[in-house]
């Protein structure tokens, strides 16, 4: 297994951190996730301009330009022989001497990145369903950052984890903001998609984006709104979306079952779509 860490493609038991990276001291970095299928990047371009608007955001130089970026992980895909899986990339403030405030301007920002195998056309979930259990919204007011200070995701995940099931659904005031790693939605019994609008208060899904640009394209309705929990409980579908799970049906939320408990047709759609503008892009 080939990695990129800092310039080079190195194997992955000589890749090393030093103990005084920012990203290892004070999750002070960046990360991506984009989607590999048939040995192609998916929606890739998306990923890298958020990346760098999330760079931005908080100060760290992007290292590189869009085109090298993609050079670098199309190679490391290439590497690794990756037919289907993801793209891990993430782009600390560096290794500098312990201190919150930032280090001097010319410390290079740390970058690594990795691929992973994984199954996503034929996850037996999607064909299932997933279930999911709410949790209370632990994290900061910049959830349109994609930073690696993730300690509320990993507390909800382990939640889900603990319950058995795949996801958890972050719950703020009554309303669903999120769920650990992906987009939320709902269908409304009267066939309307319910997905909550973007803003600072959760992270801009491009599953999400690509999704609502498909079901336009097909006349679907959608709404974007917050939902409750309990609009959620009474819905006749529910999905989750994200890089790593395409559309993911939901069949229960915490052990209520959602419209028939099983994936519901809009959602079935919905997938079919995303899969085949995936598989054409
Ligand atoms: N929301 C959160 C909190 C996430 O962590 C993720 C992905 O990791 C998503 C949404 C889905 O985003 P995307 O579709 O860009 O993978």
């Amino acid at each position: 297994r080939t990695v990129y860490l800092n310039g080079s493609f190195v194997p992955f038991e000589e890749a090393r951190i030093p103990i005084m990276d920012r990203g290892f001291l004070f999750a002070d970095g960046i990360y991506e996730v984009s989607a590999i299928l048939d040995g192609r990047l998916v929606d890739n371009e998306a990923h890298l301009a958020r990346l760098d608007r999330s760079l931005g955001e908080i100060g760290i130089r992007n290292p590189y330009p869009t085109d090298a970026w993609i050079r670098l992980e199309t190679e490391l895909v290439a590497r690794n022989d990756l037919r289907e899986g993801l793209v891990y990339m993430q782009v600390t403030r560096g290794v500098a001497e312990r201190d919150f405030a930032f280090p001097a301007a010319d410390t290079p920002p740390s970058v690594v990145m990795f691929t992973q195998k994984k199954s996503i056309i034929g996850n037996p979930l999607a064909e299932t369903g997933a279930k999911v259990v709410t949790v209370e919204d632990l994290r900061w007011k910049r959830r349109d950052i994609k930073s690696v200070a993730l300690l509320a995701q990993v507390l909800a995940k382990q939640a889900a984890a603990q319950a058995g099931v795949a996801e958890a659904w972050m719950v703020e005031d009554g309303a669903v903001t999120e769920g650990s790693s992906s987009t939320a939605f709902i269908v409304t019994t009267d066939r309307r998609i319910v997905t909550r609008p973007l803003s600072t208060a959760l992270l801009p899904g491009i599953t999400r984006a690509a999704v609502l640009r498909l079901a336009s394209e097909e006349n679907l309705t959608v709404e974007e709104r917050l939902f409750s929990v309990e609009e959620a409980y009474a819905a006749a579908e529910a999905f989750y979306t994200s890089a790593s799970a395409f559309v993911m049906p939901v069949i229960a939320l915490d052990d209520r079952a959602i419209g028939a408990g099983q994936p519901g047709p809009l959602t079935r759609r919905l997938r079919d779509l995303y899969i085949g503008m995936a598989r054409g892009a």
